[in-house]
């Protein structure tokens, strides 16, 4: 069996999976959010899921289907919520999806859940509905769950390269250098490299308001300038992304 898609298994040859191999099941979780004018709206989910896919296809594991709607967007790392086209769930909604999904997938025998995240607004979330799920589950069962940033599994030295001129930090990273790169490898058709915003990078103040300062955000959506992406790029990223989650979901789960 080649693909690593679950749902494009049957529910015969997934139990025959889960009973004999026993995969690993990494969970993409994106956002629907505006990415400039130059990336679509799915960017998270569609980075996600597609390192998610690569580093299944590395060690065994399957894939589900990517949970697509993330945490509101917040000004400093995803633009707002005052673009149009993003859409954004309640904390408590994400957290109750993942809590089904820790319960769901424990009940299909599932010992090693990853959760690939690719949306920064998530993480505690996902955290909260780990813990819930888990609790759920009691000190009897046998799942194990990882969460990680995708992106925190680039290198210093990589990120030298792709920032000759220096990093200028993961939060104003949005719809940037790496997002931007690493459509570039996965998506082509889906990056308009000539409606790329070029702008400085945002300086936000030390703290946040609300409501939102709408005035703080570029009306482009764009935090820092996505000029100097390249397929190339994108692709050492692809490469050492998936390598190291395969081998930290290794290391961690055999
Ligand atoms: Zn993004
Ligand atoms: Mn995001």
């Amino acid at each position: 069996m080649s693909t690593v898609w679950m749902n494009q298994l049957s529910w015969v040859d997934y139990e025959a999976r889960m009973k004999q191999d026993q995969p690993a099941i990494l969970l993409p979780v994106g956002a629907l959010e505006q990415h400039g004018p130059h990336l679509p709206l799915g960017t998270d989910g569609l980075l996600s899921a597609a390192v998610a896919a690569d580093a299944a296809g590395r060690i065994g594991a399957l894939v589900a289907p990517m949970l697509s709607y993330g945490y509101k967007s917040q000004p400093k790392c995803g633009g707002g919520q005052h673009f149009c086209g993003t859409t954004s769930v309640d904390a408590a909604t994400l957290i109750g999806s993942v809590r089904d999904a820790v319960r769901e997938f424990a009940r299909h025998g599932a010992t090693k859940l990853v959760f690939v995240n690719g949306h920064y607004e998530n993480q505690w979330f996902l955290t909260e509905g780990i813990d819930l799920g888990l609790r759920d589950l009691g000190t009897r069962s046998t799942l194990q769950v990882m969460r990680l940033e995708y992106w925190d599994f680039l290198s210093e030295t990589t990120l030298a390269s792709v920032f000759p001129d220096g990093f200028p930090g993961f939060a104003l990273e949005h719809a940037a250098v790496i997002e931007t790169s690493m459509m570039l490898h996965y998506h082509p058709g889906l990056v308009r490299l000539d409606l790329i915003p070029d702008e400085p990078p945002v300086d936000f103040p030390p703290y946040d308001v609300y409501p939102t300062r709408k005035h703080w955000v570029p009306l482009s959506g764009v935090l820092s300038s996505a000029r100097g992406s390249s397929a190339e790029k994108g692709a050492a990223m692809a490469a050492e992304l998936s390598t190291r989650i395969a081998a930290a979901i290794t290391h961690e789960f055999g």
